[in-house]
């Protein structure tokens, strides 16, 4: 039987004309639990990883997985069991790491909007560091730690101004956009930081988009990081880590990221150059880890060819998979059981009442009603964002290891959507 790896996805292949995750006949899977179902590969994640730790090998280096990507508690598991920490941004996401076996001391909290409750609640647990976004956020955090007799352990988040030359919704070091303080602020910001009685300088911390392929803005980034410690360091402020951020991209459809290896090789003879190479550095990738290790399984409805456009309409919609309708993002699309005939040009589409509610435009596919479509890099950013819009129950998710497959999450029930509501009384 020939096996067949489809480009970027190393962890699926076709063996025969059957989908296969690891040793995981998909559409054995959807048997057993239906579509739409998320289908995760452990060895894709602990290989994702694996490129990084190479690459930083002989450093001090903490990687905080941005739980974001993929919060599910068995994915965020996985990473605390080989040795992660989390980059949060909620409470919540605190709550899951803390829930999943994570460690305190190795969660960075980021994110413009952290409110005084969830300062409080991530002081008392003592995660490791928050990276403050604002001068406003610096003075709340130091009030809401000194109330509690602590100093809150601080990076200062700093936008660097340079275009990652991604998506401008997921663009985020640029001067336009809310993330960050300043390049020209962030010393005096420091200073300030230094005066304040409830706050402790850690560290500096940058994150400059996301879905990043090119290696210069990161190399650019870093030069201006590095310039600011310098700076910093000698208004007498020392800096005991810098937080590279996260943003690597995948491979969607083409897309050439820098593996993390050769990227983190440059970005590490630069620190080297500038003699910065022992200092101890943390990073925080999230898409990269898990974004490609992550299939889609979904079931053909309805096939609607028309006039202008066919619709090959699916049982996975915005809901589920909202990268699509919200960054135009391309997802590939292909079948779990390859049929011989001709293939026909298609739209696909979910059930919502949206326009916005398409999953591909123009694809080539030999489809029938009843088929099962795998779609490819939905490992990040999917589940993570998928909502109950249409009153849609959320997707299960499947974790993969060998032949071995385990439930991490339960599909959604429509008890489950109505629990937190309240009817009217009925007077
Ligand atoms: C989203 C985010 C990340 C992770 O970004 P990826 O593109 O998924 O690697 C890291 N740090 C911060 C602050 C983020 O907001």
């Amino acid at each position: 039987m020939t096996s067949q790896n489809l480009p970027g996805q190393p962890h699926i292949a076709y063996r025969g004309n059957e989908l296969f995750s690891e040793d995981v006949r998909l559409s054995d899977l959807v048997k057993e639990h239906g579509t739409p179902l998320f289908v995760y590969s452990k060895s894709a994640m602990l290989s994702a990883l694996a490129a990084y730790q190479r690459g930083f090998a002989g450093r001090k280096v903490q990687i905080c997985y941005a739980m974001k990507a993929n919060p599910a508690l068995g994915v965020i598991q996985l990473f605390a069991q080989a040795g992660c920490g989390f980059d949060i941004v909620s409470g919540g996401d605190m709550d899951r790491v803390l829930a999943a076996g994570g460690q305190a001391e190795k969660i960075i909290f980021s994110g413009v909007g952290k409110t005084r409750a969830e300062m409080r609640r991530a002081l008392e647990a003592g995660i490791g560091c928050f990276n403050v976004e604002s001068e406003a956020e610096l003075e709340v955090l130091s009030e809401v730690a000194l109330s509690m007799g602590l100093r809150a352990p601080v990076s200062i988040r700093v936008n660097p101004n340079v275009d990652p030359m991604t998506h401008p919704y997921i663009s985020t070091g640029l001067k336009g956009n809310k993330f960050g303080i300043a390049h020209e602020r962030v010393v005096r910001t420091y200073q300030r930081a230094a005066t304040l009685a409830g706050i402790r300088v850690v560290g500096i911390d940058c994150h400059i988009g996301s879905q990043i392929t090119q290696e210069e803005p990161y190399l650019d980034a870093m030069d201006r990081m590095l310039d600011l410690v310098e700076a910093i360091e000698a208004a007498g402020i020392p800096i005991q880590h810098i937080d590279f951020g996260g943003g690597l991209g995948i491979d969607y459809n083409g897309d050439t990221p820098p593996p993390a290896d050769r990227l983190w090789e440059k970005l590490l003879a630069k620190l080297d150059a500038r003699g910065f190479g022992q200092r101890q550095l943390m990073i925080e990738p999230g898409r990269s880890l898990v974004g490609n290790a992550g299939v889609c399984l979904t079931e053909v409805l309805y096939l609607k060819p028309g006039e202008q456009k066919n619709f090959c309409i699916i049982d996975a919609a915005m809901n589920d998979l909202p990268r699509p309708a919200m960054y135009q993002a391309f997802h590939q699309i292909v079948p779990l059981q390859s049929r011989a005939e001709a293939p026909a040009t298609w739209d696909v589409v979910g059930p919502i009442c949206e326009s916005g509610d398409w999953i591909g435009h123009d694809r080539a596919l030999a489809v029938q009603p009843g088929d099962l479509l795998a779609v490819l890099s939905a490992g990040a950013y999917c589940m993570s964002m998928a909502s109950n819009y249409n009153s849609r129950g959320r997707a299960a998710e499947i974790l993969v290891e060998g032949n071995q497959t385990r439930l991490i999450r339960q599909r959604e029930t429509i008890a489950d959507q109505m629990r937190q509501e309240i009817l009217l009384l009925n007077k």
